[in-house]
């Protein structure tokens, strides 16, 4: 894994380490997710602390539940954000995530 600050932008796409399916509910993934972007804000990079982990950092959907309920609760689709990240970008569709993009490939 490359080390990344701030300031970085990654140079290739993040490549899902896990897989999970089957939940009816995306909070269902928190943990997963967790695990998957290291305990921090894929925006931000911030990172949980202890105590924090419920109320300082949110579930986001890349593409809006807004705009394609059926990605609601699709792994693919969802990254591990902080509130503060969460809250700028509301229902916004990430710009680099066009909402018919590839799976990416495990
Ligand atoms: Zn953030």
């Amino acid at each position: 894994m490359e080390r990344l600050t701030v300031f970085d932008y990654p140079q290739t796409a993040h490549a899902r380490r896990h897989g999970p399916f089957g939940y009816q509910h995306y909070a269902s993934y928190r943990d997963w997710l967790r695990d998957e972007f290291s305990f921090r804000c894929v925006y931000c990079l911030m990172r949980e602390l202890w105590g924090q982990r419920l109320a300082a950092f949110h579930i986001d959907h890349l593409v809006p539940q807004a705009h394609d309920a059926t990605k609601a609760a699709d792994y693919d689709n969802l990254v591990y954000v902080c509130a503060s990240c969460n809250a700028v970008k509301g229902g916004a569709p990430v710009p680099d995530h066009p909402p018919h993009a590839p799976a990416v490939s495990r």
